[in-house]
């Protein structure tokens, strides 16, 4: 034992030191603070980060070391088990209290269970905290206490808590404590995990795109109140402008909380600062809800990203077609907003979330690919794969979700390009190949006269595919299965 009465901070999907409820715990404590982060490959049951997310981590990491650092602190990074790691750490170190923030998937609560346990056992107080959510899910409920399914009364109980309390101040000093010496093996550097890619280095997009860390986070969310809140009622819904905050990886990693979107929002228009109207601030808290309410679901249902949260769709008829899957992920179908969506993703790592909506109905509804294979390319592939919004929300496109879109809702992928870009300046920027088409008939190429293709020096079947399965068949396909399996939903 090196120190005594230390408190022990576990950094884990909240990677910032503003509005940290565990770090502003350990610091108001008086004691010498120790911050950790676990790289936990081990623990079991924990699904592993896809690759864009590892990406985001390191640079998350590598910004939250810095302002550590700033402060007077510094975060040693781990790797290994961390049901071994943290206790073994806290009792070297002389920890007399450990400190975290609260998640929400079964595997993560059964390792911290554990860990508390653990140290508890060892005579180390362990504590834990909400600082990913506005309300912990077990705190909302319908009037008879019943836990509740559908989004609106989910809303409107969440909202009749009042409002969240506002952002703890950022601490002005950190009193680091000694790392154990004897220790120093465990250690390790951000590099040394792997999280980034470099031969090949695919991650060129997302550098260009993103500033990874609290300070990019806190100037998205300003610049975005601002902004762009104005008219984000009905801008949020059109992918060719700049209309939604794009904090979604930041709120992901925890490098800026919800509560202060929340607030930032609200003050923005109180003080004048934003144009927007009640109607955008409304509408933005109502989408924070939205994440709320995902939390809400996978915290019921742990499950959430591998079982059908409505049972009876454990039946469907789903087809193996990996050629058409394929199509799908590398952007290939011949419809170009689905295809404008999945390239941006792959070489972003986010799509905006009209988008996202119609290229899973695509697959799931089109194709009849099974929801999953659409959950588990987008976690491999979004910055901001979060295990709780991701899964919730392919469901919700599938139908098998709890407050779902009905199974005859059919995203026509024609209809909405036409709709949401009608300038055609979303699929000219991701299918630069139909950049010349003209905008009556960018979004259903396929039914251009062949000279006007020529001119636009476009080759259907060469340098754009036609489309992978025709529309009206497949619409009819799809309804026809769902009801089929649904009556009682028809
Ligand atoms: C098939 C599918 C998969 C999705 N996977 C994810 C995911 O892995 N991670 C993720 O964060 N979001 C996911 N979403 C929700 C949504 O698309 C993104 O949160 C949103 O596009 C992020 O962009 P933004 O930050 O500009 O959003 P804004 O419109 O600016 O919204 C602000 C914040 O509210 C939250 N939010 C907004 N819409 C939703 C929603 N429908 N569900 C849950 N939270 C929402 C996000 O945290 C977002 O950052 C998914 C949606 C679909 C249809």
């Amino acid at each position: 034992m090196t120190a005594s009465h230390v408190t022990l901070v576990w950094f884990r999907d909240d990677l910032r030191i503003a509005d940290n409820p565990a770090l502003h715990d350990a610091v108001s404590r008086g004691a010498p603070v120790l911050c950790i982060y676990v790289f936990d490959e081990e623990s079991p049951g924990l699904r592993p980060l896809g690759g864009a997310a590892r990406w985001w981590l390191a640079g998350s990491l590598r910004a939250l070391r810095d302002s550590l650092r700033g402060k007077g602190g510094d975060l040693v990074l781990l790797r290994g088990d961390a049901r071994a790691l943290v206790p073994r750490v806290a009792r070297q170190a002389g920890a007399s209290h450990v400190v975290w923030s609260r998640r929400y998937g079964t595997a993560e609560q059964a390792a911290d269970a554990a860990i508390k346990a653990a140290l508890r056992a060892g005579g180390i107080e362990a504590s834990s905290v909400n600082s990913h959510l506005l309300n912990e899910p077990w705190t909302v409920s319908s009037k008879a206490g019943e836990p509740l399914k559908v989004f609106t009364p989910y809303w409107r109980a969440a909202l009749a808590k009042g409002s969240p309390d506002v952002p703890l101040p950022t601490p002005s000093q950190i009193n680091a404590a000694a790392w154990p010496a004897d220790l120093d093996d465990l250690r390790c550097e951000i590099g040394t995990l792997g999280l980034e890619p470099h031969a090949p280095d695919w991650a060129g997009g997302m550098r260009a795109e993103w500033t990874r860390g609290e300070a990019g986070a806190r100037e998205r969310l300003e610049r975005f109140v601002r902004h762009n809140m104005a008219g984000y009622a009905e801008g949020r819904n059109r992918p060719d402008l700049p209309s939604t905050s794009k904090l979604s990886p930041h709120l992901r990693f925890g490098e800026i909380s919800i509560r202060q979107c929340w607030h930032a929002a609200l003050q923005a228009q109180a003080s004048g600062e934003s144009a927007a109207s009640a109607a955008d601030v409304e509408t933005f808290l109502k989408e924070l809800g939205w994440r709320e309410f995902s939390y809400y679901l996978l915290h019921s249902n742990p499950d959430l990203a591998r079982r059908n949260y409505t049972r009876r769709f454990d039946a469907f008829p789903w087809r193996e077609n990996p050629d058409a899957l394929k199509a799908w992920q590398r952007g290939r179908t011949g419809y170009p907003i689905v295809d404008a969506g999945m390239r941006e993703l792959y070489a972003t790592g986010w799509m905006h979330n009209r988008v996202r909506m119609i290229v899973a109905s695509f697959l799931i509804k089109h194709l009849l690919v099974d929801w999953r294979r659409g959950e588990e390319w987008f976690w491999a592939t979004l910055v901001d794969a979060d295990p709780a919004s991701n899964a919730a929300s392919w469901q919700w496109v599938a139908g098998t979700g709890a407050d779902s879109a009905p199974f005859f809702r059919i995203f026509n992928p024609i209809i909405q390009g036409e709709k949401f870009d009608p300038d055609g300046g979303y699929v000219r920027r991701w299918v630069p190949e139909l950049a010349r088409v003209p905008n009556s008939l960018l979004h259903k190429p396929w039914t251009a006269p062949t000279p006007l293709l020529e001119a636009a020096g476009v080759r259907l079947g060469q340098c754009y595919p036609r489309p992978i399965v025709e529309h009206e068949m497949a619409r009819d396909r799809a309804l026809a299965a769902f009801r089929a399996l649904a009556p009682a939903a028809s």
